[in-house]
């Protein structure tokens, strides 16, 4: 069980999505985190421990932009630490994710084998792996259409 809010607004949706987390986080208090997006690039801040934890750490490095997601977490998938909170992001995506893939080892192997390597120890990273190697095909086609 995890809570998840994205927010998309005219004006910075920091601190707007650490009141929301704060207020879901009885659904998940062992990690928590948020991706803004801020002229085309993803800015990930997550910790371990509760929401106040990443409410510090915003104040210290705050994070613009005017879209994101956060998420509190309860683990089912890899320890409570940093590197298993969500979002999972690469340069291309960024993922929160409430649930369980059952597939996701299999899925894992898949993509270790195409050539990706992973972060963190839990199921939803797939995702952001999969989304990001479909923009990749998709950017590809894109250009090899735009070229030929
Ligand atoms: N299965 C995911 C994880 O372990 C999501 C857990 C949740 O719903 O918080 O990270």
């Amino acid at each position: 069980m995890c809570g998840i809010v994205g927010i998309v607004s005219n004006k910075s949706v920091s601190a707007n999505i650490i009141g929301a987390l704060k207020k879901l986080e009885y659904r998940g208090y062992d990690s928590a985190g948020i991706a803004t997006i801020n002229k085309g690039q993803i800015n990930e801040q997550k910790c371990s421990g509760r929401v106040d934890n990443l409410e510090k750490i915003l104040f210290q490095k705050p994070s613009n932009g005017n879209l994101g997601i956060g998420h509190v977490r309860w683990a089912t998938h890899g320890i409570p630490n940093k590197v298993n909170a969500h979002p999972h992001s690469s340069e291309a995506v960024s993922v929160v994710h409430n649930g369980i893939i059952e597939n996701s080892d299999k899925l894992r192997d898949e993509y270790i084998k195409k050539g990706y390597s992973f972060k963190s120890q839990t199921d939803t990273e797939v995702i952001t792996v999969i989304l990001t190697d479909f923009f990749k095909i998709r950017r590809f086609n894109k250009l090899y259409l735009q070229n030929s």
